[in-house]
């Protein structure tokens, strides 16, 4: 099945990024939002990203042109007829979604595959939304999308085996490596990433010595950055609500937030968005 005319849902920090991306493989790119505002920001984005790679000498002002060029915008979905794959990426709340979804049912043809970058809600749920589910599936993109290589693939209960093995042709055309798993809370990376950087909020919570922790696992495990300094960068109030969806998506007390955590953000204490998490900046 060719793959050519690709439309993602939502023009915020997730589906500039994936537009980027898919037009700059060479993909035709709608971009849809119902905010004629929020399609303006998202086309800078990208010219902002395709102007900084330019001043790196990793791309060519031609190329950018034509990556430009290749992405269209609009705020109906009445072109989805067009689309060979259409990517939800609006703002996460189920019943929007669903309603998106049910839109995107509408317009679009049989054989288009639909997805959605969803980080928290279920693929199987949101699946339910239109009426076959066997072409729907999670395609779950890294911020910032251009530059993050893993994609995760979550399969739904009735995702069909050609809808998976569409969307890992996609994620290979767009040259990035696609990682297969189950619909569980949080799929795979944050399943893994968030209950490690809790443990080092629970030994923080002992020894009091960040600078120690991050140093531990920067040289001990080769991590580029430190858990502690991670949290700070992703946000505190952020991994919270990541914890306390995998504590009650899973129903196990091993993803309880460390208390240090759940004081910190009550204090406001939010990471790097809030001058101090942490660490301290300036
Ligand atoms: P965002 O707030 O930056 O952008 C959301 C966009 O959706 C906005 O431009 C908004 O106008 C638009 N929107 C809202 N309702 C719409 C509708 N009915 N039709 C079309 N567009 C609509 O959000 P984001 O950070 O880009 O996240 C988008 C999705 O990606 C979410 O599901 C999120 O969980 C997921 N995600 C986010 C990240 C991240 O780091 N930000 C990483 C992976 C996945």
């Amino acid at each position: 099945m060719t793959l050519q005319h690709i439309a993602v849902i939502g023009a915020g920090t997730m589906g500039s990024g994936i537009a980027q991306t898919c037009a700059a493989a060479g993909h035709t790119l709608l971009l849809i939002d119902i905010h004629e505002q929020a399609l303006g920001r998202g086309l800078q984005i990208v010219q902002k990203n395709l102007d900084r790679q330019i001043e790196k000498g990793t791309l060519l002002p031609a190329q950018a042109i034509e990556t430009l060029q290749r992405i269209h915008s609009s705020t109906h979905y009445t072109d989805l007829d067009q689309m060979d794959v259409v990517i939800e990426a609006a703002t996460e709340d189920l019943l929007l979604k669903r309603k998106i979804l049910q839109q995107v049912d509408t317009h679009a043809r049989l054989d288009c595959l639909i997805a959605s970058n969803t980080s928290s809600l279920s693929i199987t749920e949101l699946a339910a939304s239109i009426k076959h589910p066997e072409r729907f599936m999670g395609i779950h993109f890294f911020n910032p999308v251009p530059i993050m290589g893993l994609v995760e693939l979550i399969r739904g209960l009735q995702t069909s085996d050609a809808t998976c093995s569409t969307a890992g042709a996609l994620i290979e055309q767009l040259g990035k490596t696609a990682i297969h798993t189950q619909n569980r809370p949080r799929f795979m990376v944050n399943r893994i990433l968030i209950p490690m950087i809790n443990e080092a909020i629970f030994v923080l919570q002992e020894n009091g010595d960040a600078q120690a922790i991050d140093a531990s696992m920067r040289l001990g495990c080769n991590q580029p950055i430190g858990p502690l300094a991670l949290a700070d960068l992703i946000g505190l109030d952020t991994v919270l609500g990541i914890l306390d969806n995998l504590q009650t998506g899973f129903g196990d007390p091993k993803y309880r937030p460390a208390p240090l955590l759940k004081e910190m953000v009550a204090a406001g204490l939010l990471g790097k968005k809030s001058g101090r998490g942490f660490h301290v900046y300036s």
